[in-house]
C-alpha cells in the first residue's frame, strides 16, 4: 500500500516537473525522510508515547551510543531501494517518445501517459503541421526537434510554446477528437517559430505576426485549409492589427491585438508588395527561406537590419525595409478596404468571395496555390 502510494508519488512528481535533476532531488529528500520516520520509529520517547515522528531534538538526545546501529542502517538502505524503484518506474511510466522523419529532420513525439487520444491520433496531427512546414521551407527549419504533448483542458490543442529552436510544448484537451486536431492551427504556428530568429524585444511583434501569416498560407498549400477560410480569416481578423486611439507605431507594441494581428499585417503587406515589384517571381517565401538557409532559426538572435537585409536581398526588393518604415515608428491605418478590392477579396454579408478580375487576383491565388513538395515530405513513419 505505502509502496503504491510512493510511486505514484515519485511518477506525479516526474511528470508535473519535467525535469530529470529536480525528481532525483526529490527522491533523495524522500528517501532522507522515509529514514527519518524510520529513526523516529526506533528511538520512541522512553515515556512510550505512541508517536510515529520523534523530534530531532529527542532523537539526538536519546540513546547516543546505538546511533549508528545496523537497524538504521537497514532502515537507510531501504529507503534508498525504495527511492531508486521509483525512479525506475517513473520513468518507465512516463517515457514514451516516438520519432518520425520530415524534410530531413528527427522530430520526436513525448507522449504524456495522461493524454486521451491515441498515440496515433496525435502522431497524425503532427506529421500534419510539420508536412506543412516542411512543404513552406522546402525543408525542416532545424535539424531536431522535441514535441512535448500533454493534457490541459482548453482549446482542442492549446498553451503552446517553442523553447529556443529545439523544443515545442503543447496541450490537448482531454476531450479534443481526431477531427479537432485535423482542424487545429496552433502546432504549425509554433512550428513556424523553429523557422525564424529571435528579435529583440521591441520587434517581438514581426516574431509572432510570421507565425500567424504562414501558417494559414502553409496550411493551405498542402490542401488543410480552402482559399476562402485563408481570406475570411485574414479580413475578420486584421482589423484586431490596426493601430487604435493612443497606439503608437508597431514598434514596441505590448497589446494583444497590435502584436499579432498587427504582425501578420506587416507580413502580408510585405508579401504582396514583393509579388507587385517582381511581377510575382518572387514572394515573403524568398526572404524568409534565406534568413533561415543564413541561420536565422529559432535558436539565433538576430537584429532586425539583419533580417531586413538578408530578406529584401534575396528578393532583389526593398518591401521589408519600406513596410518598416511605414508601419515601425509611428500608428499607422494603411487602408485594409483598399487592400482587399486590389486583390479580390470580396465582403457580402460577413462572407468572403472573390472577384478574379481584380488588378491582383493572380497574386492572391499563387499565395495559398497548393504546391506540394511531395518527395519533401516525411520519408518514414514512427
Ligand atoms: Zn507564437
Amino acid at each position: 500500500m505505502v509502496n503504491r502510494w510512493l510511486l505514484a508519488f515519485f511518477a506525479d512528481t516526474f511528470r508535473r516537473t519535467r525535469s530529470l535533476w529536480l525528481t532525483c532531488i526529490e527522491h533523495i529528500l524522500f528517501g532522507q525522510f522515509i529514514f527519518t520516520i524510520g529513526l523516529g520509529e526506533y528511538f520512541r520517547p522512553a515515556s512510550g508515547r505512541r508517536t510515529a515522528l520523534a523530534s530531532l531534538d529527542e532523537i539526538l538526545n536519546m540513546n547516543k551510543r546505538r546511533f549508528f546501529s545496523w537497524e538504521q542502517l537497514r532502515l537507510g538502505l531501504v529507503s534508498g531501494c525504495i527511492a531508486l524503484l521509483g525512479t525506475t518506474v517513473s520513468f518507465a511510466a512516463t517515457e514514451e517518445s516516438l520519432t518520425f522523419v520530415s524534410g530531413g529532420s528527427r522530430i520526436t513525439i513525448s507522449l504524456d501517459p495522461q493524454l486521451s487520444q491515441k498515440p496515433e491520433e496525435v502522431v497524425r496531427w503532427v506529421q500534419t503541421a510539420a508536412d506543412a512546414v516542411t512543404n513552406y521551407y522546402h525543408h525542416y527549419p532545424v535539424p531536431t526537434v522535441l514535441i512535448s504533448v500533454a493534457p490541459r483542458r482548453g482549446q482542442a490543442a492549446n498553451s503552446g510554446t517553442e523553447y529556443e529552436g529545439r523544443r515545442i510544448v503543447i496541450h490537448l484537451d482531454p476531450g479534443a477528437t481526431a477531427e479537432d486536431l485535423s482542424r487545429d492551427w496552433m502546432l504549425t504556428h509554433e512550428m513556424f517559430h523553429l523557422g525564424f530568429p529571435s528579435l529583440p524585444r521591441k520587434y517581438h511583434y514581426l516574431e509572432e505576426g510570421l507565425s500567424d501569416y504562414l501558417e494559414p498560407l502553409a496550411r493551405a498549400r498542402i490542401g488543410k485549409l480552402s482559399e476562402r477560410r485563408v481570406w475570411q480569416d485574414f479580413v475578420d481578423g486584421l482589423p484586431q492589427g490596426l493601430p487604435k486611439p493612443g497606439d503608437g507605431g508597431l514598434d514596441g507594441t505590448r497589446s494583444w491585438g497590435r502584436t499579432y494581428w498587427g504582425g501578420c499585417l506587416f507580413w502580408l503587406l510585405a508579401d504582396v508588395d514583393i509579388r507587385e515589384k517582381t511581377n510575382n517571381t518572387r514572394s515573403l517565401d524568398d526572404a524568409i527561406r534565406a534568413i533561415v538557409s543564413a541561420g536565422g532559426t529559432g535558436d539565433a538572435d538576430w537584429s532586425l537590419e539583419r533580417v531586413i537585409s538578408v530578406g529584401d536581398g534575396a528578393t532583389g526588393t526593398n518591401s521589408i525595409r519600406r513596410i518598416h518604415d511605414w508601419l515601425g515608428p509611428k500608428p499607422v491605418d494603411p487602408h485594409l478596404e483598399e487592400l482587399w478590392t486590389k486583390l479580390g477579396v470580396v465582403r457580402r454579408e460577413g462572407k468572403v468571395t472573390f472577384d478574379e478580375t481584380a488588378p491582383q487576383a493572380a497574386i492572391r491565388r499563387s499565395m495559398t496555390a497548393k504546391v506540394q513538395a511531395s518527395d519533401l515530405l516525411r520519408s518514414s513513419g514512427p
